[in-house]
């Protein structure tokens, strides 16, 4: 027997809608990705892995993970992915660095390989492996310029350092490199933001959640 028709206001009111949060491509080439996905299910976001150019599609913004920045940089360019991937960030899409991500996306990289690419997409100078050895590894905690709720945890790993920042960059943490020196560490860039530190390996979400909001409501600058 057939069904009774359904009247159209109650048919409309069966399924709510989801509330989908953006879609934020991470790059999955190499590199701790499965923990910024994580970290944007946490804040709302819909992560995709992007492997290939394909998986760009459809994706509001992307996280450039952690890793070892001179092969990722090789896998950027064995997966076709180096071109339609700088393409859509000189496109003005949001981008999150962090760590190996930071040194992708800048405009030069000191203590690179001579083949190492870089996106320069945000105008920083940045030096690989610029902490001592001792101090390889190691967890501080940041002021972050306009970050309510307090000191940010930044899990540092053989993380690099901006030895430069244009006039277009907002610098929104330093720490002390060493010898009294302190260099910046996360800074942004319109609508790119690059860490030396790691935020997903933290459990405080308030940079992804800072970024996601960030695409949900692009600044005017
Ligand atoms: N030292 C690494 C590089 O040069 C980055 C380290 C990291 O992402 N944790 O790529």
């Amino acid at each position: 027997m057939a069904a009774p028709p359904v009247a159209p206001d109650e048919r409309c009111h069966q399924v709510p809608a989801p509330v989908l949060g953006p879609a934020v491509g991470v790059l999955a080439l190499q590199g701790d990705s499965g923990e910024h996905a994580k970290a944007l299910i946490e804040v709302g976001a819909r992560p995709v892995e992007v492997r290939r150019p394909a998986d760009l599609v459809g994706v509001d913004a992307l996280v450039v993970p952690g890793g070892e920045s001179t092969t990722m940089s090789m896998l950027l360019e064995s997966s076709g992915l180096l071109s339609p991937l700088a393409a859509r960030l000189a496109d003005g899409m949001p981008a999150l660095g962090t760590c190996a991500g930071m040194i992708l996306m800048a405009r030069r990289i000191l203590d690179g390989r001579p083949d190492q690419h870089c996106l320069g997409i945000i105008d920083i100078d940045v030096r690989r492996n610029a902490f001592g050895r001792q101090r390889e590894s190691f967890e501080s905690y940041l002021d972050v310029a306009g970050m309510e709720g307090g000191r940010l945890p930044a899990v540092f790993i053989r993380a690099p350092v901006v030895e430069r920042a244009g006039p277009e960059v907002d610098v929104l943490a330093s720490t002390e490199v060493g010898s009294g020196v302190c260099r910046p560490v996360l800074c942004r860039q319109g609508a790119v933001t690059v860490s030396s530190f790691h935020p997903e390996l933290s459990d405080d979400r308030r940079l992804h959640q800072m970024f996601v909001s960030s695409i949900l409501e692009p600044r005017s600058a």
